[in-house]
């Protein structure tokens, strides 16, 4: 079930896709969602990004192969870091550029999109109670400043420096769907979420240890290998099994 949250006529909702029509829903993330009688082309919408998270919760370096060309050795456990929500885009929406920073580069990601209150989660809890679905995410980089400053605040947290869409996949294993990103339309990277170092239940457990997680919160896994700078004027694509395509361009931000 692909699960979309989109705006027609100045009113946000969510559908249910069906072939390419969305069937309006009632309900909520954590009530879950019914289609209704009522449908609209899913080429009539505004496709905006799946939830609003009370807070992004990342993973770094969760890919042996980006933590080799990162020059990191593998982490013992998950390195996490915080994306603030009022970076969020959707779909189709522009990555501005700062002028604060000489090198922005694209990072594909697998994220999932929490369904029930999470916290403190045994190892016994089935972790796939908490997570409504899968959606395909951009963790946009200042990587000059990631490498400049002593952590990440800075240079993960411009305004659209994360982008996530186009739909929640429920109801989809996320252990093995083949991920790409793309740029102009040429392969950037091309990876498996069976090479994460650490798993999606791993890492929703882990952090309901450390914080509260909510209906609607965004985890994203992190990287594969391929990382690379993006300019004004290019097109990127992430890309996954099973889920869709999260499309979007990027601009330079005004002024200067
Ligand atoms: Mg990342």
């Amino acid at each position: 079930m692909k699960i979309y949250r989109f705006e027609r006529a100045g009113r946000v909702s969510y559908g249910l896709l069906d072939q390419d029509i969305l069937r309006i829903a009632s309900g909520s993330i954590s009530e879950g969602f019914e289609a209704g009688a009522d449908t609209v082309p899913i080429g009539e919408v505004r496709i905006l990004a799946p939830a609003l998270p009370s807070k992004i919760v990342a993973v770094g370096v969760n890919y042996k192969a980006h933590a080799l060309e990162r020059g990191r050795g593998l982490p013992s456990e998950p390195l996490l870091f915080l994306k603030p929500p009022s970076a969020l885009i959707g779909p189709g929406d522009a990555i501005v550029h700062p002028r604060m920073s000489s090198r922005v580069d694209y990072e594909g990601e697998l994220a999932l999109v929490i369904r029930k209150t999470a916290s403190r989660l045994k190892d016994d809890d089935p972790v796939e109670d908490y997570i409504l679905g899968y959606t395909c995410f951009n963790d946009v980089t200042a990587r000059d400043l990631q490498d400049k400053d002593v952590q990440f605040t800075r240079a993960k947290s411009f305004d659209t420096f994360a982008a996530a869409g186009p739909c929640i996949a429920a109801g989809i294993d996320p252990g093995r769907l083949a991920i790409k990103t793309f740029v102009n339309g040429k392969l950037r990277q091309s990876g498996y979420t069976s090479d994460l170092i650490f798993p999606v239940p791993v890492l929703v457990r882990f952090i309901s240890r450390i914080m509260t997680l909510v209906p609607g919160d965004i985890i994203t896994t992190g990287t594969p290998s391929g990382i690379g700078p993006l300019a004004p004027g290019d097109r990127v694509d992430v890309q996954i099994e099973g889920i869709g395509t999260l499309s979007n361009h990027v601009i330079m931000e005004e002024g200067g």
